[in-house]
């Protein structure tokens, strides 16, 4: 058994999900719990420490030859400290040091990230086909969050909230966003907002097909909406659509600050398919410069839920790598 053989814990608000990876980052286990947020920190960690020996029992390996072990953690954190500062959907998880607490239970070299850091390195590794040293995912969900990778390498930034790239601001003196800030991107184009909006039209008097399903007990989704703007529900296009366009820009700011040969989108949004890329690409190239064509690829992501545990283990792989050069200098 290889030495670098890694496992990554993927912590969500609805289910933590774990894997063991090979040096070659091919799964050789894989597993999930129910996170039971609301049980509070000592009850969800003593679940991932459970989660832990049940993956290495699957896998087939001796505690041993796993070399470091990888979490993502939704909300942010001290990197260099392994101190999870807030995770806002898991109730008790303030200044949370998992990083030594895990080490300490496990016995193995562990490492935090955030989960969307983690996710976007994920795929990064593992869409190998698709070969760019710089990439920015943007994942799609209830929220938006993202990760930059450029020259092969995460970027964290001087506060370690490098990638949160649902709040840039898209829209001056827009929305409301629960970060503070008006008019973040994921203020009109994470499944949330998408859901939001529609409802938002029709609560304003707007005639919508879904008017049924916004004053009804169905709860509203986006690929609804989705649908329903398919079919020509007015409301339900101009909201879609609008979130197309204010993701196309966001890709090409990302475009001029950090030129990137790929834009990943990821998500439960991109269900849609081409109802998401088409409009997506199709404002990108009505909104970017036109002096020059240092334009991006923009692509689905191809992992699904995965990414975020296989980019867990490869950075938890990179972080003791580098550790062992620390030492060795
Ligand atoms: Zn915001």
């Amino acid at each position: 058994m290889s030495a670098r053989t890694t496992l990554g814990i993927d912590i969500g608000g609805t289910n933590i999900k774990g894997g063991v990876l090979d040096d070659q980052d091919r799964l050789l286990a894989r597993s999930a719990v129910e996170t039971r947020a609301d049980e509070g920190f000592e009850a969800s960690f003593a679940r991932i420490v459970a989660l832990i020996d049940e993956l290495i029992a699957a896998a087939g390996v001796s505690r041993n030859a796993i070399a470091a072990v990888g979490v993502g953690v939704p909300g942010p954190m001290d990197h260099a400290a392994g101190v999870v500062r807030h995770a806002p959907n898991l109730d008790g998880w303030v200044n949370i040091p998992l990083r030594r607490l895990l080490t300490e239970r496990t016995g193995l070299p562990c490492f935090v990230e955030n989960d969307a850091n983690a996710a976007a390195f994920g795929e990064f590794v593992g869409g190998t086909q698709r070969a760019a040293t710089d990439m920015v995912m943007l994942t799609l969900g209830t929220g938006i969050g993202g990760g930059v990778i450029l020259g092969g390498r995460l970027v964290r930034g001087r506060f370690d909230n490098a990638g949160e790239v649902g709040h840039m601001i898209v829209a001056l003196g827009g929305r409301a966003c629960p970060c503070g800030q008006r008019g973040c991107l994921e203020r009109y184009a994470s499944a949330n907002a998408i859901r939001e909006r529609l409802i938002e039209a029709v609560r304003a008097g707007e005639k919508s097909s879904l008017a049924p399903a916004v004053y009804g007990s169905e709860p509203l989704t986006a690929e609804d909406v989705c649908r329903a703007a398919q079919q020509g529900d007015e409301p339900s296009q101009r909201v879609w659509d609008e979130a197309c366009r204010m993701l196309a820009a966001a890709c090409v700011n990302l475009q001029h600050v950090l030129n990137p040969g790929l834009i990943v989108l990821a998500g439960g949004l991109i269900n849609a398919g081409e109802a998401l890329l088409g409009p997506v690409q199709s404002y990108f190239k009505e909104l970017t410069w036109k002096i020059c064509e240092d334009f991006p690829r923009i692509e689905p992501a191809v992992l699904g839920g995965d990414a975020g545990l296989l980019g867990a283990a490869a950075l938890a792989r990179e972080a003791l790598l580098a550790a062992g050069a620390g030492h060795a200098r």
